[in-house]
């Protein structure tokens, strides 16, 4: 059934309304077009016709849905779906505006679990179209149809048809040339609704989905199990590189599909969020995915996820927006805490090392694996400098290495050991006593349980400061050094009205500054473990930056940027040679930080080689 049932067409409204109303006379206005302007907000191009009657085809119970689509949405729009149809006594009610079976009182508003509830789209869709329906339920013996052009509805009438309900929707914005003038071309508009379905396809596996444009097959998706729908919506790469996420309680849960770190991009073109089956955009959710990457990926990029969230109706409220995409939560920092928090959780609880992976998709060139380990034979076994090492012996490049063993043996030449028999394993590149070998003063080279690891020096220095930082920080204050004479530097009065924003901030990591009047500030404390940098330099970069890019930033945003920075300014460069003790304590420290393959700036630290890859790359195997 049916409720809410408004006055069906009226046929005066169908006129043209061109004649100026004179004066200011208040007038109500014809329901043909109050359905006109309804549809503006929902009704914008072919794929919003799409999305609100394939919503209609899901909340009617359908298990195959086919959209036949004709020069890009323009000549033709039609659905088929094998759901529940509607009864002959209910069709005319399908196109009146507010007419809808799926809210019947006041509260369920509060509790909606149907796609649609609005009770408008197929009198907005009718206002601006060529509607048809036809429909039979299954307990119906013959189908019925009924028109709907551009608000002139027509009477019910008996017609050839399968159970269920077929809509066709033709000419769209035919008695709206403006719109109609702004339609894109067929493939723009077949772009958008590909994007749509895909969108309604993902949470919905159980449900066959197909879509053709001018009688070409352009999607097809069989009834499927949740992560092969998912995967549908990803790049086929992608396929290996995700990782399963899977939380649930009584009320609320948490599912999907969520990217390795590598394959997040600059868009959020790879992301998908629901809630309660519902394609939804939300900023929260979105910033909480993107702080459990945080350190994993370089700042501003976008993981790839698909997030499936289900909380109880009355939590959020979906009625904020007529295309139904926003919505508003009870606690949005519950939402938020809760997808950080689980997204985080499985990304620590997984290895994230990337694998170079000579393997990959046979169109994907090996060459540059293949030059860059050659190289690193080649170098590793002639042109590295033991020099390079002796100089570093008095140089405390690794400032906070509290562990680092005295640096007592004379730098040992790590190329000078005579090479091992030539057996297959790499203990023949690696000498006894030595942890690993730096190459170009940039890299260090180890040996692995099952291959080898590359390690970028400065990525990984920088990700155990960053962690450090972040232990200490949780302890208290960081140590602080006050100035014997405090260091100034030129601000502007809005990097000052910066400064004094995030002064508690700062307090915490040990900075202090003061006011030096309208154009400068005074430094009176600096971290000890930043004793290596200038204060002054880190604070007027701290502005420079501040001022570009953290002013909208939350606080514990922005504490991650000033670690971020801090960590990459006191971690080794490239290029400075480091001894061999303190590459071992580097390396020692490794294993202390709960995630070393990436550094916080998001690029990776280590990159893994098992004996198999290069097994592979160099033919010893048969794949
Ligand atoms: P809403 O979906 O918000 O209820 P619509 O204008 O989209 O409003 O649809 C109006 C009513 O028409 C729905 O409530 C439903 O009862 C009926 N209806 C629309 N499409 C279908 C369909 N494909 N199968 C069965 N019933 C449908
Ligand atoms: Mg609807």
């Amino acid at each position: 059934m049916i409720g809410r049932p408004t006055a069906a067409f009226d046929s005066e409204s169908s006129g043209r309304y061109t004649a100026a109303v004179p004066g200011n006379v208040i007038q109500q206005l014809p329901p043909g077009l109050i359905n006109r302007i309804a549809a503006g907000e929902v009704i914008e191009r072919p794929a919003s016709v799409v999305k609100e009657l394939v919503e209609n085809a899901i909340d009617a119970g359908a298990t195959h849905i086919s959209v036949d689509i004709e020069d890009g949405g323009r000549a033709l729009i039609r659905i088929v779906d094998d759901g529940c149809g509607i009864s002959v006594d209910d069709l005319p009610l399908a196109f009146a505006s507010h007419a809808t079976s799926k809210l019947h009182c006041d509260d369920d508003l509060f509790r909606i679990a149907t796609m649609g509830f609005r009770g408008e789209a197929l009198a907005s869709i009718g206002a601006v179209a060529q509607a048809r329906i036809l429909s039979r339920p299954a307990d119906q013996s013959v189908a019925y149809e009924i028109k709907n052009e551009g608000g002139l509805i027509s009477d019910a009438q008996a017609a050839a048809g399968n159970a269920g309900t077929t809509i066709e929707v033709r000419n769209l914005f035919f008695n709206v040339p403006a719109r109609r003038k702004f339609l894109k071309g067929a493939s723009t508009e077949i772009g958008h609704l590909q994007d749509a379905l895909l969108r309604l396809a993902l949470p919905n596996p159980q449900i066959a989905f197909r879509l053709t444009h001018n009688g070409r097959t352009t999607m097809n998706f069989p009834v499927a199990t949740p992560q092969q729908r998912w995967l549908a919506a990803w790049p086929d790469a992608f396929a290996d590189a995700h990782l399963r996420l899977d939380v649930r309680d009584a009320e609320v849960s948490l599912t999907g599909l969520i990217g390795l770190p590598e394959l997040a991009g600059p868009t959020a073109k790879h992301q998908y969020l629901f809630l309660n089956g519902r394609p939804i955009r939300d900023r929260f959710i979105q910033h909480g995915l993107r702080e459990a990457y945080r350190g994993l990926t370089e700042p501003g990029r976008q993981p790839a996820a698909i997030l499936l969230l289900v909380l109880p109706p009355q939590d959020v409220d979906v009625n904020v927006h007529p295309t139904k995409t926003e919505v508003r939560f009870r606690d949005s920092q519950r939402v938020h805490g809760l997808v950080q928090a689980s997204i985080r959780e499985v990304l620590l609880g997984s290895d994230l090392t990337p694998r170079a992976q000579p393997h990959q998709a046979a169109d994907q060139p090996h060459v540059d694996l293949r030059t860059r380990l050659a190289e690193f034979f080649r170098s590793g076994a002639a042109s590295a400098s033991p020099s390079a090492a002796e100089t570093t012996h008095d140089q405390p490049l690794i400032p906070s290495f509290p562990s680092a063993p005295p640096a007592t043996t004379a730098p040992a030449n790590a190329f000078s050991a005579p090479p091992a028999s030539a057996a297959s394993t790499l203990h023949s590149v690696m000498p006894a006593g030595i942890p690993a070998i730096q190459l170009h003063n940039s890299y260090l080279v180890a040996e692995s349980e099952d291959g080898l690891v590359i390690i970028d020096q400065h990525a990984l220095h920088e990700r155990i400061m960053y962690e450090d930082l972040l232990n200490r920080l949780s302890r208290g204050p960081l140590e602080s050094q006050r100035l014997l004479i405090p260091i100034t530097v030129a601000a502007t009065p809005g990097q000052q009205e910066l400064l004094s924003q995030i002064e508690p901030l700062l307090g915490r990591l040990g900075i202090e500054t003061g006011s030096l009047g309208p154009d400068g500030v005074a430094i009176h404390a600096f971290p000890s473990f930043l004793q290596r940098l200038d204060p002054g330099e880190f604070v007027s970069e701290l502005l420079d930056r501040g001022e570009q890019e953290m002013l909208d930033l939350h606080q514990e945003e922005l504490l991650h940027e000033i670690l971020d920075m801090m960590a990459c300014k006191a971690a080794v460069k490239a290029g400075d040679p480091l001894s061999p003790p303190e590459i071992e304590a580097l390396l020692a420290r490794r294993h202390l930080i709960d995630r070393s393959s990436n550094c916080p700036h998001g690029r990776p630290t280590t990159l893994s080689l098992s004996l198999r890859d290069l097994e592979k790359q160099f033919k010893r195997t048969g794949f």
